[in-house]
């Protein structure tokens, strides 16, 4: 049987995206990133009809995955988002580690 792709998110940026993916393919859910060429460097604001798209490379994933954005979602907004004391790159409120130069976050 072919596994059917179905979108799962609209991010708000690309580093969101990237962020979800990893989370989810940590998980064992493979994800594909739409949309990802058509945003500019992370920090531009991207056009509305241009934000990248999560999309579950298999919709038998779907609710699994569903329910890990909306952890994600739930742990982001109670936690404020860092910047890394390495590199001075912002950080999700749920990351310890910095996505990009991995220094430990631990203000
Ligand atoms: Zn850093």
């Amino acid at each position: 049987m072919r596994s059917r792709l179905k979108r799962l998110y609209t991010a708000s940026g690309l580093l969101e995206a990237y962020l979800l993916r990893d989370y989810l393919d940590a998980e064992g859910i493979g994800t594909l990133v739409f949309n990802e060429h058509s945003v500019g460097a992370v920090g531009e604001l991207p056009c509305n009809e241009a934000l990248p798209e999560l999309w579950v490379r298999d919709e038998a994933h779907y609710e699994r995955a569903r329910a890990l954005v909306l952890a994600y979602e739930r742990r982001s907004e109670s936690r404020a988002s860092r910047t890394c004391p390495g590199c001075a790159e912002a950080n999700p409120g749920t990351f310890d580690i910095c996505w990009r130069c991995g220094t430990i976050l631990d203000s």
